[in-house]
């Protein structure tokens, strides 16, 4: 795309008279750079519906992405899931059936930000220094809006598609999907009939602070998650008469067990294949440990300079964080009950039952109930698919545009969990990959106060999705 249209997008939308105005209808196609204008004008106006959660209130967010949709022609449906204010919203671009369909999720929620920590309102949908700010605008309402406008414009260019192209907005993913996701699954498994292929968020295009491309990650598999609870048992008693074996106290001896245990590596297949292909991103003491993780693991000082990077350090093991710990109510009552919540992520293939005889081990007190609160099993899709080779058939299209090395597309297991595994326990082949260049700054904002998209990225990201889309369906 040339710089100077793109300084003319950002010229005309920091003027707030030509962001506001009500977005127009095109029934014809647009060129790529005016398709990444308007899907900013899009995101602008979605931003600025609030669609917190708790309580979601995601049902406006489904009526703003249903009129888009409605001023092309494209009918979709809301869909209530459960109570008046939440909802999804689901349209389907036909083809010819020739081949299964694509299903493009998008969650239609965010989570809480705090306006007082924020250089521009996080519902205002504003732009400036050519970014537009707001909660949601990485994750991940500009992932739905760029799907929106790539299904605009392969409509607008009367492109045959070989297989159906669906939208889902769903709500409630920032606390778990079971009001969305989980409840599609549930009780309208149909919106993903004849269908394949799921694009959700999860891994993205990596870039350093710089913006170089460092590779384009594709989420192929996430960790499965564990919660339990932890508690003992004994007798309430006076603080002046210590007790030896207190219920407090054994939970301590047990717990010191577990932060104490020595960190224990399980190098996955697709886990090592990641690692060979990011090699030269590594830092230069474990260049060779990332190319041969297996030895690095026998290694005490190897495993504890890879477990610096935390992000990357999640794909090598299960984990373990104490999160909750519960006991007493009085300085001078020794409390009859101590309880403790472990938040457990395990590595995909990793059974339940297995990972809590494990922890029994190092307990190692008999006497502690463990409870499951919560378990949901990770389902990887295969890294060799028709998708998987549509994203690498863009990625290398990019290079030879810009005359640049092929970006590395590359399998990630992702230490975090997203609405894909709904889908993934339904059969379809799910990655989470979100074609936008993220550099450490933007990536920190996810969550975090300031969260913007760079107008260009946005641009790009609706290109790249479309041609994903070309690639795999003609
Ligand atoms: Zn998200």
């Amino acid at each position: 795309m040339s710089l100077n249209f793109v300084r003319s997008v950002v010229a005309c939308l920091s003027l707030s008279t030509c962001m506001l105005m009500p977005s127009q209808a095109f029934a014809a196609p647009l060129s790529d750079e005016a398709a990444g204008a308007e899907a900013a004008d899009f995101l602008s106006h979605y931003l600025q519906v609030d669609t917190t959660n708790p309580p979601g209130n995601e049902k406006l967010g489904a009526e703003y992405l249903a009129g888009l949709l409605k001023k092309e022609g494209i009918e979709s449906e809301i869909i209530p899931t459960g109570t008046d204010s939440r909802a999804c919203v689901y349209a389907r671009l036909k083809g010819n059936g020739k081949r299964k369909g694509i299903v493009l999720l998008n969650h239609i929620d965010v989570v809480p930000a705090q306006a007082k920590d924020w250089k521009y309102p996080p519902f205002g949908g504003e732009i400036h220094d050519g970014e537009i700010w707001g909660r949601g605008a990485l994750d991940m309402k500009s992932f739905g809006i760029a799907a929106l406008e790539a299904m605009l414009q392969l409509k607008r260019k009367g492109v045959v598609l070989d297989r159906d192209i669906v939208f889902l907005g769903t709500p409630d993913e920032e606390v778990g999907g079971q009001h969305g996701a989980g409840w599609v699954k549930k009780n309208r498994p149909d919106l993903v009939d004849g269908c394949e292929f799921l694009l959700n968020e999860g891994a993205a295009i990596e870039a350093d602070s710089s913006g170089k491309i460092l590779y384009w990650g594709v989420d192929v598999a996430e960790k499965s998650v564990l919660w339990l609870k932890v508690t003992a048992s004994g007798d309430a008693s006076h603080g002046s008469m210590p007790v030896k074996d207190s219920a407090p106290n054994r939970l301590v001896h047990a717990l010191n067990k577990l932060v104490d245990a020595p960190t224990e590596l399980s190098i996955l297949p697709v886990v090592q294949k990641y690692f060979t292909a990011v090699s030269a991103t590594a830092p230069k003491e474990l260049k060779s440990s990332y190319i041969n993780l297996e030895a690095a693991a026998k290694d005490p000082k190897q495993v504890d300079l890879l477990m610096q990077d935390k992000l990357r350090a999640a794909m090598l093991r299960n984990t373990v964080s104490l999160t909750v710990l519960k006991a007493g109510y009085k300085t001078n009552v020794i409390p009859a009950e101590a309880s403790a919540e472990l938040d457990c992520r395990l590595l995909p293939g990793v059974k339940s039952e297995d990972f809590i005889a494990h922890l029994k081990g190092i307990l190692a007190d008999d006497s502690l109930k463990i409870e499951v609160l919560d378990w949901v099993t990770a389902m990887p899709s295969p890294e060799n698919s028709d998708l998987f080779d549509a994203i690498k058939k863009v990625a290398d299209e990019e290079s030879k545009t810009n005359k640049t090395t092929p970006p590395l597309v590359v399998p990630v297991v992702v230490g975090w969990f997203t609405d894909s595994h709904w889908f993934r326990e339904l059969g379809l082949i799910g990655y989470g990959f979100e074609p936008f260049e993220n550099d450490p700054a933007h990536q920190a904002s996810v969550h975090g106060k300031n969260e913007r998209i760079p107008l260009s990225v946005l641009t790009k990201g609706v290109y790249r999705l479309q041609q994903i889309l070309l690639n795999l369906s003609q």
